[in-house]
């Protein structure tokens, strides 16, 4: 059945096979379960600042910024932008509410899958909207030996954030990898659309609350319920793009 997904892609993209090399992972929701804590951060703050917005909603938005997820919703209920002050205001809020939580647990099932990607003799790479300054330790802390520091696109190597292709043409880039020679694995629709646009084979694993037709909407060229289930299924993905 992974073959279709994988005739899909390449048909769509001109590719005669998916020579794999490489394995690209986005962070929140993916590595880290850190996706609720943030959700339930805008879901608070921006109520509290008069633009009602749900949880689910935020899940939705997540990788936008700040501010492009500010002036959405004061759009809709305000029928303006928000100004400058309102943004940092509200940006600020919604930080600190966040921050007073624990830090993230890693999402079961990551550990797993990076071990055999990695006893596989792939590359694996992250990339990530954050720009925490003590992000390789963490990832390091939690996942040890997987990643290294020059294999990572966080917030400080890009200009344009997700959905922009930008953050995955960068670690094609810095991975000295083609597009057919690496999948994405991601989480949210913004990431699933800049995974596709970059036009690499994108895994979406819906960790969160959305609708899948969400995530096949923004571009997913194959979907899984869970992190546990990509560590499960690994090993038959693996092999029906060795058999391309
Ligand atoms: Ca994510």
């Amino acid at each position: 059945m992974y073959k279709d997904f994988i005739d899909n892609y390449l048909k769509a993209h001109n590719h005669k096979a998916i020579n794999l090399k490489a394995v690209l992972f986005d962070m929140d929701g993916v590595l880290f379960n850190s996706m609720p804590y943030h959700a339930t951060s805008w879901h608070k703050v921006m109520t509290q600042h008069g633009l009602p917005m749900s949880m689910e909603e935020a899940y939705l938005h997540e990788g936008r910024t700040g501010a492009g997820t500010i002036n959405l919703v004061a759009r809709r209920t305000w029928g303006r932008e928000a100004t400058e002050e309102e943004i940092n205001q509200i940006y600020k809020d919604k930080t600190s509410e966040f921050s007073s939580n624990p830090p993230a647990a890693p999402m079961p099932g990551a550990l797993e899958v990076l071990q055999q990607i990695k006893a596989d003799g792939l590359t694996i790479m992250v990339v990530t909207g954050s720009g925490q300054k003590s992000l390789l330790n963490r990832l390091e802390s939690k996942f040890p030996h997987i990643f290294q520091k020059e294999l990572m696109v966080t917030a400080f190597d890009v200009k344009f954030g997700k959905p922009n292709p930008e953050p995955y043409l960068m670690a094609l880039k810095k991975g000295h990898l083609q597009p057919n020679e690496a999948i994405i694995v991601e989480n949210a629709p913004l990431g699933v659309q800049a995974g596709h646009a970059a036009g690499v084979f994108t895994l979406a694993v819906n960790t969160g609350p959305m609708d899948d037709q969400v995530l096949w909407d923004a571009g997913a060229d194959m979907l899984l319920p869970s992190m546990p289930a990509f560590s499960d299924e690994w090993e038959n993905i693996r092999q029906a793009m060795n058999k391309q």
